[in-house]
């Protein structure tokens, strides 16, 4: 990959012998690796078991997720939040595991909606309901540095599953909860 951050760095011009760049593209690698290390994970290992029974049956929400993710058409970063509800149907999972799914499928290319749906459905499978919802607001530089430049513009996705998709009440209540600060 330090190769390849080289010969791009050559290809727009640049002097890779400068001072400054002389390490660039071993730094570039390095970082890439680290923006992308979703890849080397997965949902097992993440989880690790860390699920529980619960005899709860109202909504779960984890909100303000921080994500930083890289989209797949521009190699570029989008920056954001990701909220998270579910309702358990006898099992619920730690919260800093909900995180953890949330980086693991940030840290990969991706296109906001899908990144959504990944971890609305991991939910799914890891806590065995069938109620998720998933929103995120993010900022995508690829956006906001090139092309129509529309600064301020956050794009909002969600992903929603069962009663989150079918029940207007349930819905409006994740969304309110979610927006209130
Ligand atoms: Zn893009």
């Amino acid at each position: 990959m330090e190769e390849n951050f080289k010969a791009i760095i050559q290809a727009i011009g640049e002097d890779v012998n400068r001072e400054g760049l002389q390490k660039t593209p071993a730094r570039a690698a390095k970082a890439f690796e680290y923006l992308t290390r979703g890849y080397q994970q997965n949902l097992v290992d993440i989880v690790n078991d860390a699920t529980f029974h619960s005899d709860c049956h109202d909504m779960v929400i984890v909100k303000d997720i921080e994500l930083y993710s890289m989209c797949e058409h521009h190699l570029l970063p989008f920056i954001g939040k990701c909220h998270v509800a579910y309702i358990p149907k006898g099992k619920v999972i730690g919260l800093s595991k909900i995180a953890r799914i949330v980086d693991m499928f940030s840290r990969r290319l991706q296109i906001q909606e899908n990144l959504g749906k990944q971890i609305a459905e991991s939910i799914l499978e890891v806590t065995q309901t069938s109620d998720v919802g998933v929103i995120i607001e993010a900022k995508h530089l690829c956006m906001m540095m090139r092309g129509i430049e529309k600064q301020n513009s956050t794009m909002t996705t969600s992903a929603m599953f069962g009663n989150f998709r079918t029940q207007q009440s349930t819905r409006a209540e994740f969304l309110n909860l979610v927006t209130k600060s």
